[in-house]
């Protein structure tokens, strides 16, 4: 079985992406591994902190452990958004595979500080482990927002090559015109976010690092393409899933109104999950 470090360097060579969809259950597990599955891709399962107390960070490892060895799949478990050092080495204990160590809302020098000392402390529970770090605004809150957040400051190729070479990640979190959740004009359709190719690109050069795009839900299809072919390596896709879960769930009910055995309701929710995370992977995929 290949590592993530492995996959990530393959999808770099073949210009694709690998994707990472957030899950809060079982249900959003089932919905992730099946499409992965049908298409025979790698595929990345996340959990931020939130979705990590709701579930259980070892409960989440255990169940991707299981689907890796008995299916011999390539599926990999990232510890999302992770703000203190305390939850990071737990994820790093419970066996994950990537952490997102997000102490990008400190001043530079401090997050630098606080990054690399994160690195090392990860690096000592487990070697292989990789650490993503953050710099830059990509907006809290992978949810609708009344309107999509305004003026955020993208990362600069200087910082970029500074936080690299200072921490030690393998992994940066740029922000290059992406941000996390959906605007209700997304949400209808009406408005997309659009990405600085350029940027990225200049950032993947001067770093030398794999790249992730966090908060691409919404983003114009077009743009992610190119982002790949600059330089991204992963894709987050969270609130779109998130979306699709309610309105499946939304359907359930109000088709069966007096249905009560979950098992005949869920299925509405996973298949509208698999519908986008389906749609997402043969986007990032494309060759
Ligand atoms: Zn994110």
């Amino acid at each position: 079985m290949k590592t993530l470090r492995e996959m990530l360097v393959e999808a770099q060579q073949n210009q694709v992406a690998i994707g990472h969809f957030n899950i809060s259950d079982l249900a959003g597990l089932k919905a992730v591994f099946e499409s992965a599955r049908a298409l025979d891709v790698p595929v990345i399962v996340g959990l931020s902190e939130g979705e990590r107390a709701f579930m259980g960070a070892r409960e989440a490892a255990a169940a991707v452990r299981v689907l890796r060895q008995d299916y011999d799949y390539p599926i990999f478990l990232n510890a999302d958004h992770t703000h203190s050092l305390a939850s990071a080495e737990d994820a790093a204990r419970a066996g994950f595979d990537s952490i997102v160590f997000d102490r990008s809302e400190l001043p530079f020098a401090q997050n630098i500080a606080e990054t690399r000392r994160a690195v090392e402390t990860l690096k000592a529970i487990n070697p292989s482990i990789l650490i993503e770090g953050e710099i830059g605004e990509i907006g809290t809150g992978s949810e609708i927002h009344e309107e999509a957040p305004q003026g955020l400051t993208l990362t600069t190729t200087e910082e970029a090559k500074e936080f690299a070479s200072a921490t030690g990640i393998d992994i940066l979190a740029p922000a290059v015109g992406n941000t996390h959740g959906l605007s209700r004009s997304m949400v209808r359709g009406e408005a997309q976010k659009r990405l600085n190719i350029d940027r990225i690109g200049e950032i993947g050069k001067a770093t030398g690092l794999f790249m992730t795009l966090h908060g691409a839900s919404g983003t114009n299809d077009d743009d992610l393409r190119r982002a790949i072919r600059a330089g991204i390596t992963e894709i987050h896709i969270n609130t779109e899933v998130r979306l699709a879960w309610r309105r499946g769930l939304e359907d359930a009910f109000a088709k069966e109104r007096d249905q009560v055995v979950p098992y005949k309701l869920l299925p509405a929710a996973v298949d509208a999950m698999k519908q986008v995370v389906s749609a997402r992977l043969l986007l990032f995929n494309r060759k």
